[in-house]
């Protein structure tokens, strides 16, 4: 199993692909790059869950092929506005590896980051208060040391953050540059 998969896919099995409802093309296309291939595939997995294999992976006796984004059909019961945030997360896995995209500290945070300027860009908020609603609602649970991935709440806190700057509001607790930053950081980034 590639080292970027969020937690272990179990029993994944192939599912239909297809989910006019969930609007997902519009992500797709707003995250399209120039020198960046990736296929998006449905898979049970037992628990809410999606991850991006640069390489290819088995899980299950199940091939996934190289530069694949694995969706978990558990996704569906989840809050549409969250489930196109998950896919534009790890579509910017994605692009951070195959654009080789510079960062410092987690590549998790990188990659919510980058999610939250396409979202905020297209003026996709609500899908951003819906991921930071959904990351609220987990609480404080415990995330282990070596989880590269934000607890539940700082993630809210962050992409909640970016989705109100993004639309000039800008919380007490929020850091009134970091919207501006992260903005004009990934224009760079990406040689927009
Ligand atoms: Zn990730």
């Amino acid at each position: 199993m590639n080292r970027l998969l969020l937690l272990l896919c179990l029993g994944c099995a192939v599912a239909p692909d297809g989910t006019p409802d969930l609007h997902l093309d519009r992500v797709r296309e707003a995250m399209r790059m120039p020198g960046v291939e990736v296929s998006v595939r449905w898979l049970d997995c037992g628990e809410v869950n999606a991850f991006y294999t640069p390489e290819g992976t088995e899980v299950w006796g199940i091939k996934v092929a190289p530069r694949t984004v694995v969706m978990c059909n558990e996704l569906r019961g989840e809050a549409p506005g969250f489930v196109r945030y998950v896919l534009a997360h790890e579509l910017s896995h994605a692009i951070i590896h195959q654009r080789r995209i510079p960062f410092t500290g987690s590549e998790e945070v990188a990659a919510d980051e980058l999610a939250a300027v396409v979202f905020g860009v297209y003026e996709w908020q609500a899908d951003l208060y819906a991921t930071a609603n959904r990351y609220r609602r987990m609480g404080d649970v415990w995330v282990p040391p070596w989880d590269p991935h934000p607890a539940p709440l700082k993630r809210a806190f962050t992409i909640g953050c970016l989705a109100a700057e993004s639309e000039n509001k800008y919380p007490v607790f929020c850091d009134s540059s970091d919207w501006e930053h992260a903005l004009t950081s990934w224009i760079r980034l990406l040689d927009l």
